[in-house]
């Protein structure tokens, strides 16, 4: 299964690439057989997106930067499926914002969070954390709960791709800024989402990070007014009616 070979020439490549890595990442035990399902979830919505940023994701991914840039202290939480699919762009991410990279599962194993660990260090990380879990997100069951109270804990923006609904509606009872990735406009992380960003994660992480880049020398006031210009019923508006429409 890991050694098959997707011809560049097929019109579904990058898609076929994606879901690909997936497999890879299932069995390599870093992705969960639940991480397959959600995938082909996203595959759906991405067909029907027409596989491309549409504008509003990209101006989503810019808002983004921005707050990622005015954090105090951002973390960028990492599943079995980000991790699968795009993991040095996660940590290109984190070096350009400066933000903590902290592994968050929804079916938490030890093993599982020490593969994934020891997979983001192998492509780059410093330092990654979620194995401390010594913090916990309150409202939510005991084991999805788990976070490391020197992470996500304590951060005032994460990044939480791929997140599901109930702990993306309880990080946001915390008070944090949600930048939530998520293909599908209608769930209910991109809803509860301060940016939700509705564009594939392999895509939707380096536009970020380019963003980031672009607005590093930006001013203070430079980057608060594209955090407040930035409004997310338009931006999910924006990409249901991209679908309705197979892209803008
Ligand atoms: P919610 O609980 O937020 O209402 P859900 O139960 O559908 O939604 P999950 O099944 O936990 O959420 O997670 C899968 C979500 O991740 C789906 O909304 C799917 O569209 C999205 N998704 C899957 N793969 C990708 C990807 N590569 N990039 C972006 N989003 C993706």
């Amino acid at each position: 299964m890991s050694d098959i070979e997707i011809p560049e020439s097929h019109p579904r490549y990058e898609s076929l690439l994606t879901r690909h890595r997936i497999e890879v990442g299932v069995e390599k035990g870093i992705t969960s057989r639940q991480g397959l399902i959600a995938q082909g979830r996203g595959e759906a919505f991405d067909y029907l997106l027409g596989e491309q940023t549409i504008p509003s994701a990209d101006e989503a991914a810019r808002a983004a930067a921005a707050h990622l840039l005015l954090a105090d202290h951002p973390v960028v939480s990492v599943n079995g499926n980000v991790a699968a699919l795009c993991p040095e762009e996660i940590v290109e991410l984190a070096e350009a914002t400066d933000a903590d990279i902290e592994v968050n599962l929804f079916n938490r194993t030890d093993e599982r969070m020490q593969t994934i660990v020891d997979h983001l260090r192998e492509h780059g990380a410093d330092e990654v954390k979620g194995l401390t879990a010594d913090g916990r997100i309150p409202g939510i069951d005991h084991e999805r709960a788990k976070v490391d109270a020197d992470g996500i804990g304590s951060a005032d923006v994460v990044v939480v791709p791929l997140e599901d609904g109930d702990r993306a509606a309880a990080l946001g009872e915390m008070e944090k800024i949600e930048i939530v990735v998520d293909l599908n406009p209608m769930s209910r992380s991109a809803r509860v989402a301060t940016v939700p960003i509705v564009d594939n994660i392999v895509r939707a992480v380096p536009n970020v990070t380019g963003h980031a880049r672009d607005l590093q020398g930006a001013a203070r006031d430079e980057l608060e007014t594209i955090v407040a210009d930035f409004d997310a019923d338009e931006a999910l508006e924006a990409a249901e009616r991209a679908i309705r429409t197979g892209g803008e």
